[in-house]
């Protein structure tokens, strides 16, 4: 299997290329040339870990061998807590959760980082190479990149993240890890202040090179795939078929988490409705609803981890939806760099429903405190505020046709205390997992909003050469 860059003026790579590449070297996103029909049906019943080979097998085109991979996935999903891995629970007549947080972060990014990071590991190994990994984060990526690439001797990790701007408990999880590869940078700006340094980085072609970057952000291919899987799971185990399709709702940020849902759903997954859930950032619902992406300034809510305005992977679906022509693509990009906005033609509109019913809506703030409160009234069920988001969602869909809703909780409650106890009057449970890093001493750098300034830390704490 190939890789192509959505603005189609990068090099075609395969899987393990595209894995350490992260961004494109024309500033794009690495999407697959073709993907595979799945005969999901035949995967009913089998644990999440071999679902999970079955369903990225095909991605990898053979580089890695079979044993390897499934050894890597087996190793990633034994570090989760639950013997379903990603359990499904029913909260309403027709309605279920599908919990994605019962990993070592506690967060769904855990799904995805805890395999990437050991493919990489495999590979930079094979080859005698180190990599520097640098991501930006709202405040999951990082601890789940941290936890998963801590201590690994192939790489460094740089984790930025808007300083004052995450959760205590998100920012702890990162900043106490003691391992020497590890540096957190807590950057002067918001979120996209961080990732847009990330992507800086990234397009200096010789700084690039000389440090080997890697990026784990949801521009990573990988992240991408691993998350196609448990649409899968949660379908299967809701019995999907043709005639009976199954929803989604999905509270989204970087437009990662539904955009795998997308390629379930192209993969052959039967899929009736995907909602796009945000919070006030509220530009992919504004995309979806009025064909004009403009990002608008950033708002700081009760879901720190959605606090977006530029939602990078939105970009690999304007690829599917240009028909895979890059050259369509870079012109709304370039527009959006010239004019801060770009206008995609109306048919788009009947064009991306046709495999899936997108529904794009954004929730409030009160909503989203409203929707804690009341299912945990009406059920005991105690959700956090992002996962709120996609549940108030998918209860104010206008499109719903009766079928199972499966909704997606992607941090556990416990990360967004004060939140939840403003909803349900208490401070969630904390689990064991969470409790040695609150006390445990922290470590960062707080560092301008400043391209040299950052690129400087980096250099002179990245270990380079081959291994
Ligand atoms: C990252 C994250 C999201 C958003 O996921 P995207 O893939 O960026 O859309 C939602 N909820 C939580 C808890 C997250 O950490």
């Amino acid at each position: 299997m190939k890789y192509v860059s959505t603005r189609g003026e990068a090099p075609v790579l395969g899987f393990e290329d595209v894995m350490l590449a992260g961004l494109a070297r024309d500033g794009g996103l690495y999407v697959p040339q073709t993907l595979p029909n799945m005969d999901f049906e035949s995967l009913q019943g089998l644990p999440y870990a071999d679902v999970a080979f079955e369903v990225m097998h095909p991605f990898i085109g053979g580089e890695i061998p079979d044993a390897d991979f499934r050894q890597i996935v087996n190793d990633a999903y034994a570090t989760f807590d639950h013997a379903a891995t990603c359990p499904l629970l029913q909260v309403g007549a027709n309605d279920w959760v599908l919990e994605l947080f019962h990993g070592p972060t506690l967060a769904f990014k855990d799904v995805a980082m805890q395999v990437l990071s050991r493919l990489m590991d495999r590979t930079l190994k094979k080859r005698g190479a180190r990599a520097t990994v640098i991501g930006a984060t709202s405040g999951d990526t990082g601890s789940a990149a941290i936890e998963a690439f801590k201590g690994r001797d192939s790489l460094d990790i740089f984790i930025l993240h808007p300083h004052g701007r995450t959760s205590d408990v998100q920012r702890k999880q990162m900043t106490t890890a003691i391992e020497g590869n590890v540096h957190n940078i807590a950057i002067e700006g918001t979120f996209d202040d961080c990732q847009a340094l990330v992507k800086a980085l990234f397009n200096d072609h010789a700084y690039r090179d000389r440090l080997q970057l890697a990026g784990v952000n949801s521009i990573n291919w990988v992240r991408i795939l691993a998350q196609v899987v448990y649409y899968v799971t949660a379908a299967n185990a809701l019995g999907a078929t043709d005639s009976n399709r199954i929803s989604f709702s999905v509270p989204t940020g970087n437009f990662g988490d539904v955009f795998a849902g997308n390629i379930a759903a192209l993969m052959g997954l039967p899929m009736a409705q995907l909602i796009v859930a945000t919070n006030s950032n509220d530009i992919l619902a504004r995309a979806l609803n009025t064909s004009v992406y403009e990002p608008r300034q950033t708002l700081a809510t009760q879901s720190p981890s959605m606090d977006i305005q530029v939602a990078s992977n939105f970009e690999r679906l304007l690829y599917w939806i240009a028909h895979c022509r890059p050259e369509q693509v870079r012109s709304w990009m370039g527009d959006l760099t010239s004019k801060g906005r770009f206008t995609f033609d109306p048919t788009i509109v009947t064009r991306r429903n046709e495999l899936v019913q997108f529904e794009a809506m954004a929730i409030d703030e009160a909503t989203t405190t409203l929707t804690i409160s009341e299912l945990y009234k009406a059920t005991g069920y105690v959700a956090d505020p992002h996962t709120a988001v996609g549940i108030a969602a998918a209860r104010r869909s206008t499109q719903r046709q009766g079928q199972p809703m499966v909704m997606l909780a992607t941090a556990h409650p416990a990360k967004f205390p004060e939140a939840v106890e403003r909803a349900i009057g208490r401070k969630p449970d904390r689990p064991e997992r969470l409790a040695h890093v609150l006390d445990a001493k922290e470590r960062y750098t707080v560092l301008p909003n400043d391209f040299s300034a950052v690129a400087e830390f980096i250099s002179q704490r990245a270990r380079l050469g081959s291994i």
